[in-house]
């Protein structure tokens, strides 16, 4: 049953993303809102990238620069967008290879303003104002005043406001808070005296806003990562209606298939990860090993639709309980990723990623 490619693998469906990209792009265009393509998860892979800019999203965004480096390679035409302020040490390559950063401090700005005179270029700044989730932003109050400097940088275009929720305290994007992101975007234009581009409301969490006939005042853009990928709202890791939710497949090889007791015997002190389990009311089971490991995958992040149940894990290997499964070694299993399993298989150099049109 062994397809080849090599295990683990990361099997990469395109036209899914595809699918989910220009679904998002189209209904998101009705409302006035582009797309930002975040490809931060999937490393700034040059073949995703290519794939959302195919599909119609307006620019691609990542928080690492070494991923916009990467696209620069082949998508070098694209809009990029560094979504992460910029750390201070970076800022001669944020003005190389970003076109438009994310930031919340003036004296990163007035580096990038620096930087970027002397490579003879403009650089965007989309301000970043604090909603309430306490990652990055601006207090709105201080928000005027920054723009204030930040229009007296040379080399510096002041292109909008954003802002981003549901990280860090799961705050939810709701019609009270994009209100008063709108509301700080007529102000700072009523101080300009010009309509500012971009009015970014936030990442994936902000569809169901979006989607379900809100008001959207002055929001123009969204970054959006997860849905496309994954076909799922981050606030519930609920399917979102229209998309795919099986672009990625994790495959991983059998490497051991007993029977053994459920119960570990011995004295019992910490396990490598510190997880361990304990299962009750069985005396034997079915148990499988495979080789794929923490190393590789976030074993909580993974689903089957085979009838095994995860029992632990360790660096580099995952224990099953296999059930009534018929399974032998050299057998391959296949599961779908959660964001957490998505991020660390494609971040692990042990796992080959196979891109499937
Ligand atoms: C990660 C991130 C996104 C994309 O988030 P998703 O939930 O994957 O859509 C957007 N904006 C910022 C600032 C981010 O850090």
């Amino acid at each position: 049953m062994n397809t080849g490619g090599g295990a683990p693998r990361l099997e990469i469906n395109l036209s899914k993303i595809h699918h989910n990209a220009r679904f998002l792009v189209d209904r998101l265009a009705v409302l006035g809102i582009s797309v930002t393509g975040m490809t931060k998860a999937v490393l700034g892979s040059p073949f995703i990238a290519k794939t959302m800019l195919n599909a119609g999203v307006s620019s691609l965004g990542d928080s690492r620069l070494s991923n916009i480096k990467e696209m620069h390679k082949t998508d070098a035409g694209a809009q990029f967008i560094l979504t992460r302020s910029p750390m201070l040490s970076q800022v001669d390559d944020v003005v190389t290879y970003a076109d438009i950063s994310f930031n919340t401090e003036i004296d990163t700005i007035v580096a990038l303003s620096a930087a970027a005179k002397n490579v003879g270029k403009k650089h965007g700044i989309v301000l970043m104002v604090e909603l309430g989730d306490l990652r990055e932003g601006i207090m709105p109050d201080d928000v005027e005043d920054i723009v204030r400097k930040v229009l007296r940088l040379p080399n510096i275009k002041f292109m909008g406001l954003g802002a981003n929720l549901a990280c860090r305290n799961g705050v939810m994007p709701d019609t009270n808070n994009m209100q008063v992101l709108s509301e700080l975007a007529d102000s700072i234009d009523s101080i300009t005296g010009s309509t500012m581009e971009i009015v970014s409301g936030g990442n994936s969490s902000n569809l169901e806003w979006a989607l379900n006939g809100a008001e959207v005042g002055r929001i123009n853009n969204l970054r959006i990562g997860e849905a496309i990928l994954l076909g799922v709202d981050p606030l519930n890791r609920k399917p979102v209606d229209g998309l795919n939710c099986d672009a990625f497949t994790l495959v991983a090889e059998i490497i051991e298939a007993k029977i053994k007791p459920s119960q570990p015997w011995g004295d019992i002190g910490q396990s490598a990860f510190d997880n361990v389990t304990a299962i009750t009311g069985q005396n034997n089971i079915f148990q499988i090993l495979l080789a794929l490991g923490e190393q590789d995958i976030d074993p909580n992040g993974l689903s089957s639709s085979l009838d095994i149940n995860i029992l632990g894990s360790s660096s580099d290997h995952l224990i099953l309980d296999g059930r009534k499964c018929d399974l032998s070694i050299g057998e391959e299993l296949s599961f779908c990723v959660n964001y957490s399993a998505l991020v660390r298989s494609m971040t692990s150099p042990f796992v080959v990623k196979i891109m499937q049109k």
